[in-house]
Formats: structure tokens, sequence, C-alpha cells
């Protein structure tokens, strides 16, 4: 059975309202062609014998039937009365003979039978053909209700869910940034391409890979891409899809799905957010009927069918460590791919990608927009360009420009500019001392241009000001004294604030958030502090999601390292101020530029330095370290 069609909707078939009311006259029609004969059936009187005689001899007859055990007479007054008159048949020969001759006298045809409207064709049309449309219009009425309310009146026999493209329209050149993926997907469009060729050795392919990476990062497009390449068709269902109010339903889809996919081999399964069914049964909290049922018929299903048919599952979960163990054993999703962050590079060729269908100026850079964004997922990255789009269509432009990209980075990294919003004056400036604290601790301990834009629009995410920073290289590696200076930096705006104003603000608290947890990591994870060593003391759990950790150490140990921690932030808080302090005309300076403008860009902060420091030679920040 062939259930794909070319569009991305599932398969819906969709029956016109007209047919149902010509279907529901036809039956009208039919039943009143049943009833209106009924209806109008002639009745039978009986009368006694002599009298049917007399009948016969007066001439009220018309015709006579000798019928089974009874004799029939139509009356001449049959089309007033619509009656017959019948008289009980005794079997007795000389009664029989009295009735024929009676007949004979008056002169009528008694062999002639009455007609009865009994035909064959005449009973079908009356009763069995109104049957047999009733029947077939229900059939048809509960087949749609079911494609319609799917789930709740189709137990597993509904396969319009299962989401089936011949081609998806994707291929590698849509991903961008994922090339060790790209790299150990490719197998398997060789696979899906010429199964023969493996076969022939004696090679068995994994059966499914497990795509695993954080949200965004193009897992589910990988896997369109690999069907788009293998120029197969590509079966696919949502984990969470699966998990529906009737305990049985999921199983029967993954059975229906499997079906449906080895009829259409080679193809791809794709099992997208497989940790909602694929989470590990042995949980504590109790299990969940349905999820188990469903997991183990996937489980089924994977272990019974052919791979040599050319079926390929993949699955994409953020969430690998929740997964039962059994999905994840040889003959299952033995082979994993992993789908990180993009890097720098990466996100310059994810920001091509989406930059192809959308109309650029020459000056947009997308360079600097990568080194603006680390830590964005493709997606971001994709919402990026679009957004730029939206707001030069918004300021009636015909290309998008650098302008736009920066306003669209910072709307999406720092939610949308609220430019309405009022701050007091004093509130400005304490935010332009601070910003540019951060700015200038930056640019004196790394010798680095170091901001691509500051600003101290406040935005509706509840940032006060912003320094987007361009960062250096992409760094895998970074040494104790990199993490000093970050740490540094990170304490430089609350420096600024306390050294112009001698007073401290709320404005800090994300600041603060960020250094304690690089100083934590630096003790409990790096082993960067001499005097805890080269131990962990902490538990990392789900790694792809959000990172949640927790302490592994004893109390007192706990006692030591928040010691610890603060005594790291405080050297650094005072290297700051201290650095600040010496610098303070350079800082009064640019904070007052700032606070003017609201805005500065990073060649604008480059020029206020050489003005005011003119031995530092600022290098680009990407030339550096
Ligand atoms: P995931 O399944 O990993 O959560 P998706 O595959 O759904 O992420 O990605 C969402 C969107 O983000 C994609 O449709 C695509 O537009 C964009 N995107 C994500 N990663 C990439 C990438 N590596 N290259 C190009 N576009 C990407
Ligand atoms: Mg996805
Ligand atoms: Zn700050």
């Amino acid at each position: 059975m062939a259930n794909i069609n070319n569009n991305n909707q599932p398969k819906k078939r969709k029956i016109p309202i007209f047919v149902f009311y010509i279907i529901f006259i036809f039956i009208v029609i039919t039943i009143s062609k049943m009833l209106v004969p009924m209806l109008t059936a002639p009745d039978y009187k009986e009368i006694k014998l002599n009298e049917f005689i007399s009948m016969i001899e007066n001439g009220e007859a018309v015709d006579i039937e000798f019928e089974g055990s009874r004799y029939v007479l139509k009356p001449a007054d049959f089309d007033e009365t619509n009656t017959y008159y019948e008289t009980g048949r005794f079997g007795n020969d000389h009664l029989e003979y009295d009735i024929i001759n009676a007949c004979k006298e008056a002169g009528l045809d008694y062999s002639t039978p009455i007609p009865k409207n009994t035909a064959i064709w005449e009973i079908l049309l009356a009763y069995v053909l109104p049957l047999v449309i009733t029947v077939v219009f229900f059939i048809i009425m509960i087949r749609s209700m079911n494609k319609r309310m799917s789930g709740v009146m189709s137990f597993g026999k509904n396969t319009g869910k299962i989401y089936a493209q011949k081609n998806t329209g994707k291929t590698f050149a849509d991903v961008a940034g994922q090339e060790e993926a790209k790299q150990s997907l490719v197998e398997i469009i060789d696979f899906l391409n010429s199964p023969g060729k493996y076969t022939a050795i004696g090679a068995k392919l994994p059966k499914g890979a497990l795509l695993i990476g954080p949200p965004g990062t193009g897992k589910t497009l990988l896997a369109k891409a690999v069907a788009g390449e293998a120029k197969v068709p590509f079966f696919s269902l949502s984990g969470s899809e699966f998990v529906e109010m009737f305990v049985g339903v999921g199983a029967s889809r993954v059975r229906d799905l499997f079906k449906q996919a080895l009829d259409n081999a080679p193809c791809i399964i794709f099992i997208d957010e497989i940790d909602a069914i694929g989470k590990s049964r042995d949980n504590v909290m109790g299990g969940n009927d349905e999820r188990e049922q469903t997991l183990n018929q996937l489980l089924a299903e994977m272990d019974g069918f052919d791979s040599s048919k050319g079926v390929v599952i993949l699955a994409a979960t953020n969430r690998p460590e929740v997964l039962d163990k059994a999905l994840l054993r040889p003959g299952r999703f033995d082979r994993r791919i992993i789908v990180d962050l993009p890097d720098q590079q990466g996100r310059v060729d994810i920001l091509k990608v989406h930059a192809r269908n959308v109309i650029m100026e020459s000056d947009v850079d997308f360079d600097v927009v990568a080194r603006a964004t680390p830590g964005a997922s493709g997606a971001d990255l994709a919402n990026i360009v679009n957004e730029a789009a939206l707001r030069a269509v918004r300021a009636k432009r015909t290309r998008v420009s650098q302008r736009e990209m920066d306003e669209a980075i910072e709307v999406i990294i720092a939610g949308e500019e609220k430019k309405n919003r009022v701050m007091s004056d004093k509130e400005k400036r304490i935010v332009s001392y601070h910003e540019t604290g951060h700015a200038l601790v930056t640019a004196l301990l790394t010798n680095t241009e170091p901001v691509h834009k500051i600003t101290i629009i406040p935005r509706t995410s509840g940032t006060l000001g912003y320094v987007m920073q361009v960062a250096k290289k992409e760094k895998v590696l970074l040494n104790t004294e990199e993490m000093l200076e970050e740490i540094t930096i990170l304490t430089a705006g609350r420096a600024s604030e306390k050294l112009e104003f001698n007073s401290i603000t709320t404005g800090a608290s994300n600041d603060i958030e960020k250094a304690t947890e690089l100083a934590r990591k630096m003790i409990t994870v790096y082993g960067m502090n001499d005097e805890f060593g080269f131990v962990n003391r902490e538990k990392r759990t789900n790694k792809y999601l959000i990172e949640r950790s927790s302490l592994e150490c004893s109390d007192e140990t706990a006692t030591r390292i928040d010691n610890e921690i603060q005594k790291v932030i405080t050297e650094c808080y005072n290297k700051a101020y201290q650095l600040l302090n010496e610098h303070k005309a350079t800082l009064d300076r640019i904070a007052g530029v700032l606070y003017e403008k609201e805005n500065l860009t990073g060649s604008d902060f480059i020029q206020l330095m050489s003005e005011c420091e003119p031995d530092l030679e600022l290098k680009k920040a990407d030339e550096g370290v």
C-alpha cells in the first residue's frame, strides 16, 4: 500500500459533503419506495364458503386463485376497496368442483393466478438495495470520522498520523557546521542506495542511529537530509505522539509505522524526541503502562525486521542519559551521532545557508555575526537571519544590512529593545559606568578590541545594558589565567559602580552568577585550584539540555570550596577595581560618551581608547592571542 504523498501533510482522504447529501436523498427515496407498497398492500377478508360461491355466482368476482390452503377472490370493486376475499380450502374434490362450476357459469378464468408484486428484481430494489446503501453509507461515515478524530475512534487502525514524505527536499547542503555528523551518515546513505553491496560481503549495517545533541542543532534536519540524499521516503513520528490517551494506541502505531515502512523499503524511519517513549523503564516514579508498552513494541519491531531490506531507523534526543539501556544495546540504536552546538566556522556556514534566499547588502559580515553569537544553535542563527530580514522590511529597505543583523542578534540574544522604558538620569549614569567598566577592563587585560558594541538601552528581558562581546579566537582550552581574566571582567561592572558612586546596585546579579559559576568550576570540575587539586567534586547530569550539577563531597569540603570561591572572586574584584582606578580618566571619558550616545560601536571604542591611552595599542580581537 503506497501511503505516501508529495506534500508535507499526512494523507487524508476528504469526502466532499455533497456526496453525503446525494447518498442521503437516495436512501430516503428507496426507503419510501419500500414503504409505499407496504402501506397500500391489499387486505384479505375471510368469508364463508357459501358466501364465496354466491359472490362468484352473482358475478361479483373478476378473478379466482387456488392458492395453497385457500381460495382467493378478486372482487369487481377491488380498485376501490383494495380487498381480496378468501376462504379456506378443504382439499375436498367435491367442493372444489362446486367452485369450478360456479366459475364456469360466471365465465371466470379460474386458472389465471392473481398477479403479485413479487418479481425478484423488485424485492432486490425494495429491500436489499436500501440495506446495502445504508451499510456502505455508515462504513464511509465511520471511516471518515476516524480520520478526523484519529486517536479516539481509531484504535490502531489509523495510519493517518504517520508522517510520510516521498521526498523531504532537504540535502546535506542545507545542513552546515555538522561535518562530523554528516560523515557518519554518509555510510547509511550508501547503504540505502545499494544495499546489495553490503549484503554481498555479509556486512550488516546498524539498524539504527541515534542523533544526540542540544535543541535546535539540526537533528531533525539531518535526518531529513539523509532521506533526501538517499532519495528514499521518510517516515517520521514524534515520540510524544506515541503517548496518547489509550493504552495500546502507541504500540499499534509502532506496528503500523514499521509495516508501512517495510512496504516502502528502502526508506528511513525517523523517531523524533525518542526520550518521550524510550525513558528508562526502571523509573523510580512508578511506571507508565502506555509508554512501556510502546517501548516494548518498538524493541520488538527493531529486533524483528530484516535490515537487509534497506530500512534504516534514525532517532533524535537531547537527553540520551534517560534512555532505556535496551534501546542502546547492539542491534538497536548502537550507533550514536553527536550533533553539537556549532563552532565559530560552523556558525558562519549556517548563516550562509540561511542567507541564501535573503537579499543582503555587501557590508554584511557573517564573521562578525558569528563571533558575536557564541553558543547560538543553528535554529537561533536561522532566527537571526529571518529577524534581520523582517527588520529590513519594517524599515522599508530592499536589502538586509549589517545594522539589521546586529539588531537581530540583540533581539534574539538579549530580548527586544524597549526604547520607551523609562530610566532615570542617575540610573543611566550608573549603567554607563557599569558597562564601560566591563569593556575597559577587557581591553586592559587582553590588549584587544573588546567589544562589538556597548549599549545602555534597556531590553524587555531585564538587562539594562549590554556589552556585545566579540569572542577572541574560538577556544577549546582555557588556561587558569584566562579563566581568572574572565572572572575579573565579570566583576568589573560592579567595581566601576563602586569606584564612581561608592554605592552598589542590583544591576550586577547576572555577572555575580556567572563569575561564581566560573570560579566554582575551576575548583570542582577543572582542578585548577592548588588546594583542591586534581579531584572532581561535582556530578553533572543532563549533559545536553540544561546542565544541572550537584556537589559530590563532604560537607566540610563544601564549606572550604565556598570559602575558596569567595577568595578567588574577591581577588579578581580587587584587581578590576585597581585597574579602573589607575585608568579613571579613561573610564570617565568613555562612560560619558556612552551616556550621551547610548550606543558605542567597536570602532567608536577603539577611537576613544587611542585618544585616552596612546601607549596602549589595541589589536583586533581575532588577531589576538
Ligand atoms: P533539532 O531537531 O536538533 O532540535 P532542527 O533540526 O529542528 O533542530 O532545527 C531547527 C531549524 O534550525 C532547522 O529547520 C534549520 O532551519 C535550523 N538549523 C539548525 N541546525 C542547522 C544547521 N546545522 N545548518 C543549517 N540550519 C540549521
Ligand atoms: Mg527536532
Ligand atoms: Zn555587568
